[in-house]
């Protein structure tokens, strides 16, 4: 995928569940890691330890990354926080989301809109898109020309708003006014399924 001074984004795919509102999902969630080949960033912690590591191998995490607070997404990060010894970073509007996965803990790091992290030479911007969750956070890489967007964007359009915390009315605003302004030939890729990019999914609604 992208390369920029030996920077590089791994992809693996974990597989588990969704729950939410007393219902369950069977969901297949991406795991992204970005860096070179001695550290690393994590976005998202979806259902297996194992499954990140091994994306990871032997290279130092230096954050664990959430795109939002939706268990097939956080699941597992404080399990990971134990044997990477990185902190969590996750925006504070999904805290109530938050703790209906883990009671007893919290993150580490307040994400806030604009919020950078440095790794491998690199830069994520983290950009603050509420909709999907209210915490819900996407990470820009410009020297790497792609968007993570967990479940904010997907191939085919914006994430889903039906469920509790969700508010479809500001994820349009979100996906308009901060994710359409990206560059059009940026790669978006995302908590589920395939890659897209900003100009497709503009074109797509129209834009
Ligand atoms: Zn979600």
């Amino acid at each position: 995928m992208g390369a920029a001074g030996g920077v590089r984004v791994d992809h693996a795919v974990s597989s588990g569940t969704f729950s939410l509102d007393g219902e369950t999902f069977d969901v297949d969630n991406n795991i992204w890691v970005v860096g070179d080949d001695t550290e690393c960033v994590v976005i998202d912690a979806p259902h297996s330890v194992a499954d990140i590591l091994a994306v990871v191998g032997d290279r130092k995490v230096r954050a664990i990354l959430l795109t939002h607070a939706h268990d097939d997404h956080c699941r597992v990060a404080p399990a990971l926080r134990e044997v990477v010894v990185a902190p969590i970073m996750l925006h504070p509007d999904d805290r109530d989301l938050w703790e209906l996965t883990h009671t007893d803990r919290l993150w580490d790091i307040d994400l806030h809109h604009g919020f950078e992290i440095s790794v491998a030479g690199t830069t994520l911007r983290a950009i603050h898109t509420p909709g999907h969750a209210p915490g819900a956070v996407c990470f820009y890489a410009p020297d790497l020309g792609c968007v993570f967007t967990g479940d904010t964007l997907f191939e085919g359009g914006p994430g889903a708003t039906g469920r509790s915390f969700s508010d479809a009315a500001q994820l349009e605003e979100s996906v308009r006014h901060r994710l359409f302004v990206l560059p059009d030939d940026t790669v978006v890729h995302t908590g589920h399924g395939a890659d897209t990019t900003i100009g497709a999914e503009r074109a797509g609604l129209g834009e």
